[in-house]
């Protein structure tokens, strides 16, 4: 088992999953169950953003990260039932019963949800649910706000506000992940990550791009929690197909990205001793070079 704890995650984005796609950005039931059944089958489990970016990636031996991320927090993504579960083809509903099928496929997602999040089910049911069952609740700003546009007060009065909300839906939720809104930093970047209005301050481990690529390990050199890269989901033929999941994940699959390979044991990251220079400085006490 060759383990590289300093090799490429692919951290996922989806929108909507419905049937008749609107754009390059939606998948289908059919392409989305597709894709979680290639990721089981290849060896990945799910963490979430904030076990990514904080570095905690306890999964087996010889598996890879990869990380779910879901935008816009619409009804396709979670709905539930009268029943108060998801529905079987809402995207929640179609991971939960791949999940079922492949043990080691744990069932968690990062939502990153905007203001009157999950329409038809509502903002407290939905994002209770989430909270409930370990999927991760992500800020993605209140208002949809192209960050880059607003002053500083305004980019931390649309993150606080969000926060307060995504709170108040679901008590005890501690959001430390941002989806920046369509992946357009504020300025200056870190206001992403930390910041303050109106009495509710926050604090991100990540501030999540969109596009176009794999994102390096949390404990390389190159993690940078400001901007962190993404990968479209996308099937082979698509639109833009070359930055979109078939590719890529293609490329980590046969070698020509380096994909990070689990030792199993989460306090030590191991890594061949000729990545040695991409270790980061912080993580250092918990190298094992091979
Ligand atoms: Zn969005």
């Amino acid at each position: 088992m060759k383990a590289n704890e300093l090799a490429s995650v692919p951290v996922l984005m989806y929108h909507q999953v419905i049937k008749n796609p609107g754009s390059v950005y939606d998948r289908t039931p059919k392409d989305f169950r597709a894709e979680l059944e290639r990721l089981a089958r290849e060896g990945y489990v799910p963490v979430t953003a904030a076990e990514y970016s904080t570095g905690k990636l306890d999964i087996p031996a010889g598996t890879h990260p990869v990380v779910l991320t879901f935008d816009d927090s619409t009804a396709s993504q979670l709905k539930l039932g009268s029943d108060g579960e998801p529905v079987d083809d809402c995207a929640v509903g179609i991971l939960l019963d791949v999940a079922k099928k492949h043990p080691e496929f744990r069932p968690v997602a990062t939502f990153f949800v905007n203001g009157e999040p999950f329409s038809g089910t509502g903002g407290d049911k939905a994002l209770g649910w989430l909270h409930k069952n370990g999927f991760e609740i992500g800020n993605h700003t209140l208002n949809h706000a192209k960050l880059s546009g607003l002053p500083a007060a305004g980019v931390q009065r649309e993150i606080s506000a969000n926060q307060k909300a995504i709170t108040a839906h679901a008590p005890g939720t501690k959001v430390v992940s941002m989806g920046l809104p369509f992946g357009i930093q504020p300025d200056p970047a870190g206001l992403a990550l930390s910041g303050s209005s109106a009495g509710v301050s926050y604090k991100h481990h990540g501030a999540y791009l969109v596009g176009s690529n794999p994102a390096p390990s949390p404990y390389a050199t190159s993690f940078d929690p400001v901007g962190i890269p993404r990968i479209r989901s996308a099937g082979p033929d698509d639109e833009d197909a070359e930055f979109g999941s078939s590719r890529w994940l293609d490329k980590l699959a046969d070698g020509t990205v380096s994909r990070y390979t689990s030792d199993g044991d989460p306090d030590r990251i191991s890594y061949p001793k000729s990545s040695t220079a991409e270790l980061s400085k912080k993580h250092r006490d918990r190298g094992r070079a091979y």
